[in-house]
């Protein structure tokens, strides 16, 4: 049996990382400068954490968590951060230690739905969590965080969706008047929307059939019904929008996936063509009362998750800035030492450098060093050895001289202008 990836899991390569490593630096960059912190918990979470968190009647908990058993613990391969944030906040009482924190993570995120462009079994999120706020202003900032990062990646073709789903009040007198308006039409609503109608209506309003779609468009808003502190709450949030110029559209169908959300809902969504039907490149949401339903204190807390290949997808291509790296080709046995050595010297200045084992004849070396993609390449033979200095080619510029071999660095510097040490 010939070995594969597990479907849906995808390799990344190394000629491909440098993108990825730019992306997550950005967005570290990013919300440090507003306050968050990086946490990091594991991928693996007991079962239960997410059924309570994430809800029973959604799609993840139904039917895409990778569940498994070990040792008499019935565990998940995290399928988002959010759970497993709220956990780590609570078992480490940081609620205790300061009113408000600011948390960030990045990694990798498991659901076992069909593999499609932009829609992965893995796939990376980069996201954030900001505890004991109750909004609308930290709402708003963290909306604006995103569209700048977004921006700050070059992605212009952005549309910002928000929505409020109320507080608990809301939402049941909502969860009714859908039930009043879906119950008598529902012989014209998917089979799935039929099954959602008695577990979950409001999740009708996700669905993907333009038929339910198109019944949705005429189903009762939510911003309707809406109490006075929730709508003075989505008022506060549109107003503080406003005065940063954040663009945004009020989507009043918008629900997203997962259940725990309370009143401020938003999502990021590409525009631009090349991200085909998975063009939702984040979103996030108020969910107020999550931790006080895993038994800790009412806590209000807003989030968000990206998904990094969609971001990757959005992205135009950047060069890549490499100043270059030194490909040292020794001669022969004593030169070979030496090699190593000049080599040491040239990474402890901050200079990328390979020596070549492999072989000692020069004609062989050359073409190999051209090849390789280095900018220079550094041979040390036995008469170079003798008069105590190298051969420097720069690959690039095709030129080619004779330092002191106590020079070299410094000769380097000159040629990359100080790049290379940066
Ligand atoms: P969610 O955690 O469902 O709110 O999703 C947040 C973001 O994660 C989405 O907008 C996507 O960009 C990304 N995402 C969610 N599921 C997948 C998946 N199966 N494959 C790739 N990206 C995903």
């Amino acid at each position: 049996m010939e070995l594969r990836a597990v479907k849906g899991m995808n390799d990344i390569l190394p000629d491909e990382i440098g993108r990825w490593q730019r992306l997550e630096a950005i967005f570290r960059r990013t919300v440090e400068l507003y306050g968050y912190r990086e946490v990091r918990t594991p991928i693996v979470e007991p079962t239960q954490l997410f059924v309570r968190s994430i809800g029973e009647a959604t799609d993840v908990v139904e039917k895409e968590m990778y569940s498994f058993q070990r040792h008499d613990n019935e565990l998940t391969l995290r399928p988002e951060g959010t759970a497993g944030a709220a956990r780590a906040y609570l078992e480490h009482k940081i609620h205790a230690r300061e009113p408000v924190s600011r948390w960030y993570y990045l990694g990798p995120m498991f659901r076992g739905e069909r593999p499609a462009k932009g829609r992965y079994r893995q796939f990376y999120q980069a996201g954030a969590e900001l505890y004991g706020e109750a909004g609308p202003l930290c709402d708003a900032e963290m909306i604006d965080m995103l569209a700048r990062f977004l921006q700050q990646l070059g992605i212009e073709q952005v549309e910002v969706l928000v929505n409020s789903l109320g507080g608990p009040a809301t939402r049941l007198r909502y969860r009714q008047a859908l039930l009043d308006f879906f119950t008598p039409r529902s012989a014209q609503l998917s089979e799935d929307s039929q099954r959602r109608l008695e577990k979950n209506p409001l999740r009708i309003l996700d669905s993907k059939s333009p038929h339910d779609q198109a019944l949705c468009a005429e189903a009762p808003s939510i911003l309707d019904v809406l109490d006075d502190e929730d709508r003075a709450h989505f008022d506060g949030l549109l107003a503080h929008l406003d005065a940063l110029k954040t663009p945004y559209r009020v989507d009043p169908r918008l629900v997203r996936g997962l259940d725990y959300y309370t009143r401020t809902l938003f999502e990021l969504r590409g525009t631009g063509g090349e991200l085909g039907a998975q063009n939702a490149l984040g979103g996030g949401g108020r969910y107020d009362r999550m931790i006080g339903e895993l038994h800790g204190p009412e806590t209000p807390c807003i989030g968000f998750a990206l998904g990094l290949e969609r971001l990757l997808l959005a992205m135009a291509p950047a060069p890549e800035t490499s100043p270059g790296w030194v490909y040292v080709a020794p001669l022969g046995a004593e030169a070979q030492r030496e090699a190593l050595r000049l080599a040491s010297e040239l990474r402890s200045a901050g200079i990328e450098a390979r020596v070549d084992g492999r072989g000692q004849k020069l004609n062989r070396m050359l073409p190999r060093a051209s090849n390789s993609g280095a900018r220079f390449c550094v041979i040390v033979g036995e008469g170079e050895l003798a008069r105590g200095v190298v051969a420097l080619k720069d690959l690039q510029a095709h030129a080619q001289e004779e330092p002191p071999r106590a020079q070299l660095v410094q000769r380097l510097r000159e040629i990359l202008g100080g790049e290379a040490t940066r």
